[in-house]
């Protein structure tokens, strides 16, 4: 059976949640990005967009952070909806690595696959692949429309973060020329690499993550813009690469405790979907030894443990 609530004990949740979690502090801001180190780390906010367009929020939630590796997701479904899900799954892969997010030795292993959009190298090699190919402005252009169809609203580049990115981004650079080595960078490497860094450097405020998430969950159709953004066809497939990659080589642990799929970035965002259902969003700086935000691990896993949802276990089909 469905799962039902009323709007205002919704609201209450969410306010719930919010509440007891903000006071877990743990983990730490990222590092390796010097930005990202000196970005207040007790903010906190989350948002919730039902297929009516309703959002249900609480805290921080118009802060703007760094996308980052959330940016992932839509620049996968772009490539999708550009070449069609069968061509990505040629070109790039849709496996798990089980090992961390920039992890070169994923690409070793498994030879000339970067296994996923939703890792470095299989979004490195995404960004390559945007059309149109060879022309930079023509891509950026491509990927800013893309995300404001999908999050409802532009997003800016935070200048500040993306200089501070792309002056310490050296593992990126060894991804993006090994997988030129084998063959799984269709645009010049270094260009494909600047894009990638551009678009983790996107600001984004959880609000607009959350309306992201709900586009995805209504099969395309932004909620609030009443926009249709990528072909329905599309749902199913990106949320698998969510559901197979989403917490890197924690995806399985995450989703045996939450039961949603979910997208994380080291700016601390989280991006949850549980299609026809909802999408929700959480943003909190403090991040787990994985690279994913603690306080919105917990807010989104409060929220979906409350309302007994579960991709697993809700039966999706009614045969009367
Ligand atoms: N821009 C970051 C990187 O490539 C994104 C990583 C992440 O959010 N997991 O290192």
């Amino acid at each position: 059976m469905a799962t039902q609530i009323s709007l205002s004990s919704l609201k209450d949740l969410v306010q719930e949640a919010y509440e007891a979690v903000k006071p877990q502090d743990g983990g730490a801001n990222a590092d390796y990005i010097p930005y990202l180190k000196n970005v207040p780390s007790s903010l906190f906010g989350i948002a919730m967009v039902l297929p009516s367009g309703e959002i249900v929020e609480a805290g921080d939630v118009d802060y703007v952070f760094g996308i980052e590796s959330v940016s992932k997701v839509p620049t996968a479904l772009l490539i999708m909806n550009q070449y069609g899900a069968d061509e990505v799954m040629n070109k790039i892969g849709a496996d798990a690595t089980g090992l961390p997010f920039n992890s070169i030795m994923a690409i070793l292993l498994e030879k000339d696959h970067p296994s996923s959009p939703l890792v470095n190298a299989g979004a490195i090699s995404a960004c390559s692949m945007v059309k149109p190919v060879g022309d930079a402005k023509g891509k950026w252009q491509a990927i800013e429309t893309f995300f404001a169809g999908l999050c409802g609203s532009p997003l800016s580049v935070i200048d500040e973060l993306y200089k501070s990115e792309s002056a310490t981004n050296f593992n990126n650079k060894s991804i993006a020329w090994l997988l030129k080595n084998y063959g799984r960078i269709y645009d010049d490497p270094d260009m494909s690499l600047d894009i990638y860094t551009r678009q983790c450097s996107l600001g984004v405020t959880a609000r607009q993550l959350a309306i992201g998430a709900a586009t995805i969950a209504c099969g395309g159709m932004n909620p609030v813009t009443r926009k249709q953004v990528f072909d329905e066809s599309l749902t199913a497939r990106i949320v698998s690469l969510v559901a197979t990659v989403g917490f890197y080589e924690h995806t399985g642990d995450w989703m045996y405790v939450s039961g949603i799929p979910a997208k994380t970035g080291v700016g601390g965002g989280i991006l949850g979907v549980i299609p026809g259902s909802f999408g929700i969003a959480a943003f909190s700086p403090q991040l787990d030894d994985a690279g994913n935000s603690v306080r919105a691990q917990k807010a989104i896993q409060y929220i979906t443990n409350k309302l007994g949802i579960n991709i697993f276990t809700n039966p999706m089909l009614e045969v009367k």
